[in-house]
């Protein structure tokens, strides 16, 4: 027998890979399942991009890097960190496999056994899982009464944190809500982050892809600078989820401490990989641009049609994400016994395994993000199928 160390045991495995492993299995049945659970979009990575990691391969770029990244990714980081406002060198930068791999090492530097990190609910999953491996214990703000959204829920903040709060997450836009917060919730947070001494970790990983609204980013705001570890990553805005490159930006003294946990890690992210980020950065604006639109198309679409089925969202003005409430009494879950019976499941839980089993449509309970009642569906799919896994959804009397 394993002695294993606590830190697993206070971990669930993912309840996404649950939903992924019950689409798998009635695809080898031949099933035709509509996936709208994934959260990577579905584009290729573009050309550019492509052909300059290529390049990189040939040119024989298959060495170790320094640890924190080749300069070129991190000046090229800095230079996008700067057009954002924050106030960032190649110094700052720390080039990681993924953002995750960023997040990770983030709450290993910062967390000791009991800190407090604070998450507002609905929170992607890791964040809790990253924060409970490194022994945090958390706190939480439910933005769903607030559609949401982080201004109106900035008293219960206030509530939340205190002086021993070490960590607070902010994910903006978020998944799984697709909510942009306001600079004026932005402000708060930094009020409270400063007057607390709470240090913020800024996820800005689905920055690029916005509709119609500009994303602020938190280390932008006066006086936050000192106090905002940013994060990002290629994954979502170049559709490179494969790739695995990331990043994160902090003040010198924590890049030193951070440092220490990638390079006894990961040693790097992956060469050419790195060569085909800064091509990302420097010459891909227009295919990000027609990923963009594409999104929002479907996102404006999908919005319409759980509109015309009686099925009120709220939309957000960025990532590609919605939080389908779910009604307890709709004719699919009055059919089952979710709530009776001998093991009594969540009604998200019941209504995505039905959506699934029966209307064969892929979607994520929303208590793997804090709020159960809620099934997340990613846009990140073509209008057919997006049409598709609606019509099926209102078949089934799931909607
Ligand atoms: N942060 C958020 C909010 C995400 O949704 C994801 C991916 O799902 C990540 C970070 C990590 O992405 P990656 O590790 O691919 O960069």
């Amino acid at each position: 027998d394993f002695d294993f160390a606590g830190r697993v045991g206070r971990v669930e495995p993912s309840a996404t890979l649950a939903i992924s492993n019950l689409a798998n299995e009635l695809e080898a049945d031949g099933i035709d399942v509509v996936d709208l659970s994934v959260g990577e979009p579905d584009f290729d990575t573009p050309e550019n991009i492509k052909d300059a990691a290529e390049a990189s391969l040939e040119a024989g770029n298959t060495g170790y890097t320094s640890s924190n990244g080749i300069p070129e990714l991190r000046e090229a980081i800095a230079d996008k960190l700067r057009a954002d406002g924050i106030d960032c060198e190649a110094g700052n930068v720390v080039v990681t496999p993924g953002g995750k791999q960023a997040l990770y090492e983030i709450f290993h530097t910062l967390i000791d056994q009991g800190d407090e990190a604070v998450l507002l609910d609905p929170a992607w999953v890791s964040y809790e899982a990253q924060a409970k491996m490194a022994g945090a214990d958390l706190s939480r703000v439910d933005l769903s009464p607030y559609g949401f959204q982080l201004e109106p829920a900035l008293d219960d903040l206030a509530e939340t944190v205190s002086d021993d709060t070490e960590l607070l997450v902010v994910n903006s836009p978020s998944n799984p809500t697709g909510a942009v917060y306001s600079d004026a919730a932005l402000e708060g947070v930094r009020d409270l982050a400063v007057e607390h001494d709470i240090t913020v970790i800024s996820d800005e990983i689905y920055d690029e892809i916005t509709y119609g609204v500009d994303q602020t980013s938190l280390g932008s705001i006066e006086g936050m600078g000192d106090r905002t570890l940013t994060v990002n990553g290629f994954s979502k805005a170049y559709a490179m989820t494969g790739w695995r490159l990331g990043y994160f930006c902090a003040p010198e003294a924590f890049v030193s401490q951070a440092g220490k946990i990638q390079s006894h890690s990961v040693s790097c992210a992956v060469n050419f990989v790195q060569h085909g980020g800064v091509e990302a950065l420097r010459n891909t604006d227009e295919a990000v641009g027609e990923m963009r639109a594409a999104f929002r198309e479907r996102r404006d679409m999908l919005a319409e049609l759980l509109a015309d089925h009686g099925v009120d969202v709220s939309v957000g003005d960025g990532a590609f994400y919605m939080m389908l409430p779910i009604d307890e009494d709709c004719e699919a879950l009055a059919a089952s016994d979710w709530g009776s019976g001998d093991e009594p499941r969540p009604v998200d839980q019941a209504w995505c395994e039905g959506a699934i089993q029966e209307a064969h449509v892929a979607t994520v309970p929303g208590s793997a993000f804090g709020t159960p009642g809620y099934a997340r569906i990613s846009y990140a799919a073509s209008q057919e199928r997006l049409q598709e896994g609606v019509e099926r959804l209102a078949e089934g009397g799931y909607i």
